[in-house]
Parts: C-alpha cells; structure tokens; sequence
C-alpha cells in the first residue's frame, strides 16, 4: 500500500510481551511489518528513519457497526411526552424508520462519516454488519451488491480495513414473516448466496477488505437456513468470519426458549460446529453455561458498552468470562458516539458499578498487568480474531496498522509506557491519537484526515436531507 519501504524509530513501541523504547521496524512494500529491532539495525542510516515520539500501538479493531445509524445520533432519544413504554423495541421502530430513506449515495456518505470518525479515533478496521441491501420501496437495486459497495467505498475513502459482513435476514421472528417495514433488510436465501459470492470477487481487489458471513440472530434467521445453506455456505469459505447476534435483549431469550425450546446461545452451541471463526454479538444475556461454551469453542463475545448502555441492554459479566480464558472484543454498533478511550472506560465502569467493586480483569499474555493495557490488547486481540484480518500486534507478518499516542495529550502527560495505555482508557479522548497508520499508509495525520472536510461537508447534506 504504502509504495516504497519506510523505516521508523517509535519513542516506545507496543510489543506482545512489553514494550520496546525505542523500537525500530520497517514497513514493506505490501503496508506490512517485515522487522522490529530494539537498537538501529545493521545497515540503516539514521537520517533515513522516520522519528515517531509518542506511544505507537496496534490499531484498534471495530468488530461491530451499522455505520447508517451514524446519522440518527441524539435523533433517537424518547422524549419526556412519550406515551408508550420506551425499550428497545420502540427504539427499533425509530431505527427502521430512518433506515428507510438513505438512497445509495446517501448511505455512503453517512458510512464515510462512520468510517472517518473510527479512523481519526484509532479504529483501524471496522466489522460492518450490513444489512440494507434494497430500496427504500424494498426492490432490489439493478446492482443487488449496490448497497454493499457503497460500504466498500466509503472505507476506500476514509482509509480503513473492511470486514464487510452481509446480513441474511428472512422474517420478523420465530415463525413470524418480514414485516414491511424491514423491506430493505429481507433477502432469500438464494439472494444472499449469489450476494456473497458476488462481494467476494468484487473484495479481491481491495487490500484492505475481506467478506464475512452474517445470519443477522435467530430471531431473523430460520433455523433450517443456519444449519442448512449458511453451514455449508461457510464450509466452502473456510476464511471467512461469522458474526450473529445473540441475547441483547432477555425477550429474546425469552422468544427463544418459547420457539426453539433453548436459549439462543444454547441452540448455536448445541446445533451448529462452533469455532473461533464465530463472534456472538452481545452476548449480553448468554448465562454462566452459554459463557463457558463460547469459551471452549473460541468464540468471540462482541461487546457494544455504548449501544448497550444507550439501549438499557444490560450488562455482561466481563470478569466473570475472561477469568474463564473467554475472548471479547468491542463494536461502536449504532456509532452514534465512536471513541476507543470511551468504549473501553465505559466497559469497565460498568463493571465497576455493576459489582460495587474495582473491577480488575484477569490478565493475559505479558504485555503488562495494568488495567488499561489489559482492556486494550484483550480487545484488539478478540477483534482481531473476530474479523480475521491479518493485525493486532506490531510483528513481522502482521499488516502495519497502528496509531502513535501523542504524550503531550492532556491525559498522557507524565505517563511512561507501563501506564499509557491507563491514561488513554481511564481519562483519555480521541485527541490522545495523532497520527494513524492503516496498510502502512498514514491516514491521519496530527489528528487530522486528508479527506475530513470533503466527508464531513456531504454527511451535513445528507443528514440535512434525510432528518
Ligand atoms: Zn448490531
């Protein structure tokens, strides 16, 4: 990606077992690592080497977003007249009602909103859970793949790695038939089939991107198509990631039990071969047995603490499941608020609250025992393995995805390597990351991207439009 091969010295450089300070590492042609060395390398020229004076750290991985919900940020709040119990579900009307007016050039230019946003807050690939795929009328475009190539390029234009994820999505609920309002979601089975395939030779031309499978829940999805076409679908895609949502809400525990006569993350562990290629969304409401068998399987649980908690979800018992060697990662999800330090500070917090304790989760690996560096490698490691992109750590092999921590931000001020990463999560903002690399190529540059204004300028027109 980046063209030509580039050498750094970063003032502190994360390494899997600590840090190095400094690191030394070259980037290849190709945008990913091929060295990391503690002192100068034997043969490079300082003067060839480019200084990076903070705190360089994988990019983090966005492993859940429905990047057109940017737009209904702070619009979807119930207010204080409101005569109907106010959940999830009245909430869900709200969404489905925006949902129905992007047209295609609409729909990219909130997803390059979405997708600069994460970019310039360190995400540097992002799992999109894609499920608008017809028109506004519910037909399907001329292009049935219109829809998802926008997505496609609304990452092209913010820089970021792509896991696009299209969604099968057949009725409204167990035994019950698409309701018109989800018109633009519903596609036979036939449909996403020939779908899948389809974004598949169209992401063989993109670096940055690969395709994932997505029965949207068991709510969405008939049980005879998830052990039917999407298993054999993902035997013949052994590389491709599968992501599902699973217990958000405890109705549709309930839901289940009633319909399929277990929960829904017993019936997926009970029915289907389960393995570290599956990340339950959520995961919210999954019990202590429902946990150790995503554990034992590698499943990822895909956390959203800001969706979640915007949502009135519930909590996941995070300390409980790491304890039992569990795998998460997070997802902006709604991205109607996309920040790394806030996602992960909320996640925690929750915990912290939810125990009346000072929640410390079980470490892993030996980067460091601090909390801070704890949450952050547990969620680019769990959103690496949930989307399958070659990242997550700053070693030959892996794609140069990274950000340098600026340690003159206010919150990293003072901080050495042992607890910057406790200074980001526990009271940092997006300004703590300067500059972002994505395949090797600098995306952001000093907090700011290339193409802000440009986005920034058609999303104000569509979102004047559309609301
Ligand atoms: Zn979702």
């Amino acid at each position: 990606m980046s063209g030509s091969r580039q050498r750094y010295r970063a003032a502190h450089l994360h390494q899997p077992d600590g840090w190095r300070s400094p690191g030394y590492f070259e980037v290849d042609e190709r945008g990913y690592i091929a060295s990391v060395a503690s002192g100068l390398p034997a043969g490079w020229d300082e003067a060839g080497v480019e200084r990076l004076d903070g705190f360089v750290v994988p990019g983090m991985v966005n492993l859940h977003s429905h990047a057109h919900q940017r737009g209904l940020s702070g619009r979807s709040e119930p207010g204080a007249d409101s005569t109907v119990e106010e959940s999830f579900w009245t909430w869900r009307t709200r969404m489905y009602d925006f949902a129905n007016r992007p047209s295609p050039d609409d729909f990219e230019a909130l997803a390059a909103q979405a997708f600069l946003e994460m970019a310039k807050a360190g995400y540097t690939a992002v799992g999109e859970f894609h499920y608008l795929h017809n028109a506004p009328d519910g037909q399907s475009y001329s292009d049935p793949a219109e829809m998802s190539r926008r997505v496609v390029a609304a990452a092209e234009l913010a820089g970021i790695g792509l896991t696009l994820l299209p969604v099968l999505y057949t009725r409204a609920g167990i035994g019950r038939p698409p309701a018109p309002e989800q018109r633009r979601f519903i596609l036979s089975i036939d449909a996403y089939v020939s779908l899948v395939e389809r974004l598949h030779a169209l992401a063989a031309g993109h670096e940055l991107v690969n395709i994932g499978l997505a029965p949207h829940s068991l709510r969405a999805v008939a049980v005879e198509e998830l052990t039917g076409t999407i298993s054999s679908l993902a035997a013949t895609l052994p590389d491709a990631p599968i992501h599902i949502h699973v217990a958000e809400q405890v109705r549709e525990v309930d839901e289940c039990l009633a319909g399929l006569g277990e929960r829904p993350g017993a019936w997926l562990l009970n029915h289907l071969d389960l393995n570290e290629r599956w990340t339950f969304i959520h995961a919210t409401h999954c019990d202590a047995d429902e946990r150790r068998g995503m554990s034992a399987a590698g499943v990822v649980a895909g956390l959203c603490p800001t969706t979640e908690g915007g949502l009135g979800d519930g909590i996941f018992p995070l300390g409980d499941y790491v304890a039992a060697g569990g795998v998460w990662g997070i997802g902006s999800d709604s991205d109607y608020r996309i920040c790394v330090a806030e996602e992960l500070r909320l996640l925690a917090f929750v915990q912290r609250l939810a125990n009346a304790s000072l929640f410390v989760l079980s470490s892993r690996g030996s980067g460091g025992t601090q909390l801070g560096r704890q949450l952050y490698d547990q969620a680019v490691e769990g959103g690496t393995r949930a989307l399958r992109q070659p990242v997550g750590a700053l070693v030959p092999g892996r794609r140069a995805d990274f950000l340098v921590l600026d340690p003159d931000d206010p919150a990293l001020v003072g901080h050495g390597p042992e607890t910057a990463l406790d200074g980001l999560v526990f009271s940092g903002t997006s300004s703590a990351v300067r500059d972002v690399f994505i395949g090797g190529r600098r995306v952001v540059s000093e907090g700011h991207h290339p193409a802000e204004d440009a986005i920034f300028e058609r999303f104000r027109a569509t979102i004047a439009r559309l609301v």
